[in-house]
């Protein structure tokens, strides 16, 4: 571990210092995940959000959605999806066992949702068609 101010600078700007900075903060935002070191591998992986498939445009961009209720990671996505149209739908979605399909007019996409014990989950397409079989096919 560092210990002068000038060790820490130094381990704090290595891939290790990252990482481990990363992973910290994730823990204080509540985030509960079986392997964090697979987490923090599987999100430096992604150059897309997931819900408007927007290319992320620098690590702050990059944002780990989680459930709220029980820590666990539910989206990568950009931080503009992160706080307007996920925010939203957790602020309306409060029925328990509520599942459908719904038009996201910001990100042109139609979203699945749906809950497995009680975890909401979401799925995001281009085409209505796919939500549809895909919402079918959950079942
Ligand atoms: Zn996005």
């Amino acid at each position: 571990m560092p210990h002068t101010k000038e060790q820490k600078k130094i381990y704090n700007a290595s891939p290790k210092g990252k990482k481990s900075s990363k992973i910290c903060r994730w823990r204080e935002q509540g985030i509960i995940d079986s392997d964090f070191d697979d987490l923090y591998n599987y999100v430096l992986g992604e150059t897309n959000c997931m819900i408007c498939d927007k290319k992320y445009k620098n690590s702050q961009d990059r944002q780990v959605d989680h459930d709220h209720d029980d820590g666990t990671v539910r989206y990568i996505c950009c931080r503009k999806c992160n706080t307007t149209i996920l925010s939203e739908k957790t602020r309306t979605d409060n029925t328990s066992g509520h599942t459908g399909i719904s038009y996201d007019k910001r990100s042109d996409r139609h979203v699945v949702e749906w809950r497995v014990d009680g975890v909401r989950n979401y799925r995001c397409f281009k085409s209505k068609d796919d939500a549809i079989e895909f919402n079918k096919n959950k079942r």
